[in-house]
């Protein structure tokens, strides 16, 4: 999201906004050789998906860089510990820069990632020693989220947490709102086939069940608009397309 991050500077592309209807696109800003990398964002948020996760896919939890080594990677996903890759010199996982948080134990490539994600929201997010309890708000959010959104999947539920835990960290709580309102565009009737397509025939229940548990892990007095039915499917919309600027691998 340009306002955010933007792209760097003498990037070949920026992006622009059309119309509310269409929201932002990206623009040539110039000729474009082959090979040249057109454009480079931050995401404002961005998560990891919940099925890759729990199917061991390890992955920098600010970032989403891979934690594993090409060789790893390829002996988990081919299910053979002994196979070699050549060249190991030219992967670029680097395990000696790798931090956890010191309470939950999530795993980030770099210092700065660690430090980010706290700064941003992983103070409200952090599940410190009942990271593997089943009964705490934000794990039966996930757990639900895993139940009626089966691989492959486009999209985490835990993006919109962290979208909640950023402005609940944030001291001016405006500004993020402010950005992530820029994204939610749509009709409620185009909301409604976002969340018919992601949820199935059985849609409306599950969004109004993900909606309590979603308010049960993380509700907010400053946001309370976010977690009526309207405002939650908003978000749930805007979520389910993997708006500009928000990420999930
Ligand atoms: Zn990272
Ligand atoms: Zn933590």
């Amino acid at each position: 999201m340009a306002a955010a991050a933007g792209g760097h500077a003498g990037a070949a592309a920026e992006a622009r906004f059309i119309s509310s209807a269409k929201g932002k696109g990206l623009f040539a800003t110039k000729n474009i050789r082959k090979g040249e990398t057109v454009f480079v964002e931050r995401p404002v948020v961005s998560s990891q998906f919940l099925w890759n996760a729990l199917y061991n896919y390890r992955a920098c939890d600010h970032c989403l860089r891979a934690l594993e080594t090409a060789e790893e990677n390829a002996q988990r996903l081919l299910g053979k510990s002994s196979l070699v890759l050549p060249h190991p010199e030219q992967c670029s996982t680097r395990k000696d820069l790798h931090q956890q948080c010191p309470r939950c134990q999530v795993t980030y490539c770099s210092a700065e990632c660690r430090q980010a994600a706290l700064e941003q929201y992983h103070q409200v997010l952090c599940l410190g020693p009942s990271r593997d309890d089943p009964t705490h708000p934000l794990n039966k959010l996930q757990e639900a989220w895993r139940n009626m959104h089966y691989p492959p999947e486009t999209s985490s539920i835990m993006l919109m947490a962290r979208m909640v835990a950023t402005i609940k960290q944030a001291k001016d709580k405006e500004w993020w709102i402010k950005a992530f309102s820029q994204f939610c565009s749509k009709t409620a009737n185009e909301e409604e086939e976002i969340v018919h397509k992601l949820l199935g025939d059985k849609f409306k229940g599950q969004l109004e069940l993900l909606r309590l548990l979603f308010t049960e892990a993380l509700y907010d007095e400053y946001l309370s608009r976010w977690f009526t039915p309207e405002g939650f499917r908003s978000l749930f919309a805007l979520v389910g397309t993997n708006g500009q600027g928000i990420g999930t691998r």
